[in-house]
């Protein structure tokens, strides 16, 4: 399943990159721009800027940019599609995939075939103890065929046998269902009852299986595939979503059967991690479709560290508008043991009674001994680094001013491990004044003068170029400006594939050159000749390297095209293609 480009035209359209900056970081306006901390480096002077005019930001310092989905793929850790969802969700759209050509993220099918054939199990004899398990957990029909439940039988080609000989072995092993010995494949879910996994979109994506009798793993998930990713999905999203519109808060349990129990018993809202910890991609997803939140993790130890990894990972994206709440539960019970023994009302009276996130973060400040001094400035030790991972600034300095109080220092002003305080993987690790080559400048250049004046997107200026595959990324940046002369800079960033080159045309937009069109035709062909000059250079130094060393295949390739890309070509040149052909390895 793809996206309508026609969609994301309409999502850059209607979406205001002030609104989706400013709801996760503090914006303050200042001449043309909105200004920000830039959370992508570690900046202490706002550094970002984010323009409404051009629903552009850009940071000065690190040079991270571009238009409201790269912000929030950036910001947030998103995968393109997954950026869209947030965008959509956020301006109240339903993302309308369509069935396009398949990529590589799309399931083949395989996994859906086998839900069904494992469904179909759950009513057969064979399914006998898998039927009194979940009756034993008072699962219904009903709810069974709601989450797909089925049964794998304890046969190793039980699967294999069912979808027949005729599928390409690529496609069983991208499948995650097989595991294969001596190229063979073999069923990986066996005597297992089967928990059926989607992604958002509703689609198969993978399973989870319980076992049965005695047996290790006691549940084993697929592996991670090109479509089944982890730390990304939660299980039972698909089908609160699919239930409620706009779904009011969302639950979030350790287990599938969690889910299922809670289910069971009227709680139609709770999703489930897949074996890990909540992930900062987690966090995303959910605060996408709601903005109140229960972690309810078990009551072990190991549910008690989940709990606070949920708030590390919370905290670098929390916003203002986000009610997130904590419930515990007795050291020998989950979510679906406690529903299971107490009931309905007792669990909504936990929700009810759930601690904010705030409270949970202060009762772990106030596990330390705050009499005495080492106590407090254990306590702060443990604070700031977490604290720092909070990039909205009202409600970092609630939090230090809190924790200032009990501790009895400045937390504000303490000096933080370097480590603690990066909160994003993409961040730019050395952005402290870039030199910006030559070559690169001119290309900023001339996306420049193309900004200001698109009419000058003809070919014939820019023709010396053409034939190199380099610069294919300008020419389908002119023909979108002669197409178009008016279209969007967020529209034609958008069209470019490579990052760099974003980057590059997201700084021209910034710069917001003030040229007259004589002027800007000057820029563009003087950087054409800086580009077309490196060019040059590039041709002396694939010579030398000839001449002192050897060339590479590729490196070889290039320099016959640079010459046979010259408007006339020499005696000399004629000898370095002779030279270049003949000595061929
Ligand atoms: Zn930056």
């Amino acid at each position: 399943m793809s996206i309508p480009s026609s969609f994301i035209d309409q999502l850059i359209d209607q979406a205001d990159i002030v609104e989706v900056v400013g709801r996760r970081l503090q914006l303050n306006k200042k001449g043309s721009n909105f200004w920000c901390l830039c959370p992508f480096h570690d900046d202490s002077n706002p550094s970002m800027a984010v323009n409404q005019d051009k629903q552009f930001f850009y940071c000065f310092v690190c040079q991270e940019s571009g238009n409201a989905i790269h912000f929030l793929r950036q910001y947030e850790n998103l995968d393109f599609v997954d950026a869209i969802e947030t965008l959509a969700s956020s301006l109240g759209l339903t993302v309308p995939y369509e069935n396009g050509k398949q990529d590589r993220m799309k399931p083949s099918g395989l996994v859906e075939q086998a839900v069904r054939f494992y469904q179909k199990n759950l009513n057969d004899q064979i399914a006998k103890k898998a039927i009194q398990y979940l009756k034993d957990r008072s699962i219904t029909g009903e709810t069974a065929k709601k989450f797909n439940i089925g049964f794998a039988e304890d046969k190793w080609d039980a699967l294999s046998n069912h979808l027949g000989k005729d599928i390409p072995v690529n496609e069983l092993e991208a499948s995650g269902l097989f595991s294969h010995k001596d190229n063979k494949f073999y069923d990986r879910f066996r005597g297992r009852i089967i928990f059926p996994i989607r992604n958002i979109k509703g689609e198969f994506i993978a399973m989870g299986g319980r076992i049965i009798d005695e047996g290790e793993p006691k549940y084993l998930n697929s592996p991670e595939t090109a479509f089944f990713n982890k730390s990304n999905e939660l299980f039972g999203l698909f089908e609160v979503k699919e239930a409620e519109k706009k779904i009011a808060s969302l639950i979030v349990v350790e287990g599938y059967m969690d889910v299922i129990g809670l289910y069971q018993h009227g709680i139609k809202n709770a999703v489930a991690t897949l074996g890990t910890a909540v992930t900062p991609s987690h966090v995303a997803k959910i605060m996408r479709y709601t903005n109140k939140i229960f972690f309810a993790f078990d009551g072990d130890l190991a549910g008690g560290k989940a709990a606070w990894k949920a708030v590390e990972n919370t905290f670098p994206i929390i916003r203002e508008d986000v009610n997130i709440h904590f419930v515990f539960f007795e050291a020998d019970h989950d979510p679906d043991s406690f529903i299971n023994e107490y009931g309905l009302q007792a669990f909504q009276k936990l929700l009810d009674e759930s601690i904010s996130l705030s409270e949970y973060f202060l009762s772990k400040i106030k596990d330390f001994n705050l009499e005495t001094l080492e106590g407090r400035a254990q306590a702060a030790a443990f604070a700031i680094p977490v604290i720092h991972k909070i990039n909205n600034a009202v409600i970092k300095e609630i939090y230090a001013n809190e924790v200032s109080q009990l501790c009895g220092m400045d937390v504000k002003t303490m000096h933080v491990p370097k480590d603690s305080y990066k909160t994003n993987q993409n961040a730019n690790q050395n952005p402290a004044n870039p030199v910006i080559p030559v070559r690169v400048k001119a290309l900023i250049n001339i996306f420049s003068a193309l900004l200001k004046h698109p009419t000058l997107a003809q070919e014939e200026i820019f023709k010396g170029l053409r034939e190199d595959v380099k610069f294919t990324f300008l020419f389908d940046v002119i023909a979108l400006y002669q197409q178009s002369p008016d279209i969007k800079p967020s529209r034609v960033l958008e069209s470019l594939e490579s990052s760099q080159i974003q980057g590059y045309f997201s700084q021209a937009v910034i710069a917001e050159l003030d040229l007259s069109e004589e002027n800007a035709l000057k820029l563009i062909e003087d950087c054409i000749n800086v580009l077309l000059k490196n060019q040059k250079d590039r041709e002396q130094i694939l010579k030398d390297k000839y001449n002192v060393t050897s060339i590479t295949k590729v490196e070889r390739r290039d320099l016959q095209k640079i010459i046979l890309n010259k408007e006339e070509i020499s005696d000399d040149d004629r000898d370095w293609l002779k030279k270049l052909s003949s000595n061929q390895d």
